[in-house]
């Protein structure tokens, strides 16, 4: 029986290279604090939720240092410690927490079903998706060429190597401004290429860059190339582009940190699942149903706006609360 037509997308279900199949009352997809929260819910109500992690156990989070605005840390928290404690407690009740991707999707059946690393399918009563964003990169080919070889998206992971050197971060939102911040304590010089002449991060944010003695924000300019003969040396930066006044200059620095924003992981979902025009999943308002009965999504996938820790385990707890609401209608 055929409850849902896919949307016209044309990608999905690929059922090839399936080798078992597993029913699940209840299927969580993600690891971030949207999935872990649903997790704890989930288990708590006897849902008895499988929890597949994807490729990053613990979601963004876990390429952050301090977490000063979850409640429940005064003294601030590191995100690997964090993402720790609540897989720790979605484990305490009962979730049972696998590694693997989620590949493919058919929902156009009542239980629905998932498969993870092309190999394993699980026909779940409910499915929560909190499969959260992806780090975006701008579209240059100086970022392949130089990728590994002082290019990064990740300043946590990385900036160790770029010790007493310069280095640059492009973008202007908390991401990129929490990453130069951190860059500030090991580097010599930071410099934040800036594509407008205001920073979209919060208040906060924006003061702490302002006032490190060791941050430079080069406003109104885009990184056009990277040069350099084992490594990168240097950027071409392109100030007022389109104007004018278009100016270009070529800056020495050693590294270039990436941080403009992120692309939600909503691909396999779309054939089924409606979705804005950047990729996020629309929910019912005020609650985390999707167009197709049995299926919640939960976390940034489904929050173009928010997108915090908070607001994202806020989403999974309503989203478990939301399935187990489902499956007691449905008795
Ligand atoms: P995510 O954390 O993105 O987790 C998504 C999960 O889905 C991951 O486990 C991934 O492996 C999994 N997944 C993806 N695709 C698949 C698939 N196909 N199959 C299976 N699993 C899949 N917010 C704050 O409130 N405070 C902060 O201080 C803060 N600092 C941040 C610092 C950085 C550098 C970044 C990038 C973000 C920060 N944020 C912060 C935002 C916060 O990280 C996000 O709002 C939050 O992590 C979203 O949680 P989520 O559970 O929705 O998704
Ligand atoms: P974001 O808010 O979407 O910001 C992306 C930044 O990159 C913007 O400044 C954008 O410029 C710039 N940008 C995008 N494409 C670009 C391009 N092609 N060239 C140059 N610049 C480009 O993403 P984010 O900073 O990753 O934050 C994501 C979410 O996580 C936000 O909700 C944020 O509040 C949250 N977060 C919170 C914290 C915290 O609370 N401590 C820390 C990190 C992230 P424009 O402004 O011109 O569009």
């Amino acid at each position: 029986m055929q409850l849902f037509k896919p949307l016209e997308t044309g990608k999905g279900e690929d059922k090839s290279g399936v080798s078992t199949t597993e029913k699940v009352k209840c299927l969580i997809i993600g690891s971030g604090p949207a999935g872990y929260t649903a997790a704890i819910y989930a288990a708590r109500a006897n849902l008895k939720p499988v929890l597949y992690t994807g490729l990053q156990q613990g979601g963004q989070l876990i390429i952050t240092t301090d977490i000063e605005n979850f409640p429940g840390y005064p003294e601030g928290v590191s995100g690997a410690e964090m993402m720790e404690d609540l897989r720790k407690q979605a484990e305490r009740f009962g979730t049972d927490i696998r590694l693997g991707i989620a590949t493919s999707s058919d929902f156009s059946v009542r239980p629905h079903k998932v498969v993870f690393d092309n190999s394993v399918e699980i026909v779940a009563e409910t499915v929560i998706i909190a499969t959260g964003a992806t780090a975006r990169y701008l579209g240059i080919p100086a970022e392949k060429k130089y990728a590994g070889m002082g290019v990064s998206a990740c300043a946590t992971c990385d900036g160790f190597f770029y010790r007493g050197k310069d280095v640059a971060v492009v973008g202007g939102g908390d991401t990129a401004c929490e990453e130069a911040s951190y860059l500030a304590g090991l580097c010599s010089k930071v410099y934040m290429i800036v594509r407008r002449d205001v920073l979209r991060a919060s208040k906060p944010m924006q003061h702490r860059v302002k006032n490190a003695h060791n941050i430079e924000i080069l406003w109104e300019c885009q990184l056009e190339d990277l040069f350099g003969t084992n490594g990168v040396e240097g950027a071409v930066i392109v100030r007022h582009k389109g104007t004018p006044g278009e100016e270009k200059f070529n800056l020495k620095i050693d590294g270039l940190f990436l941080a403009v924003g992120h692309t939600p992981n909503s691909e396999i979902f779309k054939p089924w699942i409606e979705t804005d025009e950047t990729g996020y999943i629309i929910t019912e308002p005020g609650s985390t149903r999707t167009r197709v009965p049995g299926v919640f999504a939960a976390g940034d996938i489904m929050d173009s706006v928010y997108r915090q820790a908070v607001t994202a385990a806020g989403s999974g707890c309503k989203a478990a609360i939301d399935a187990e609401s489902y499956l007691a209608e449905l008795i």
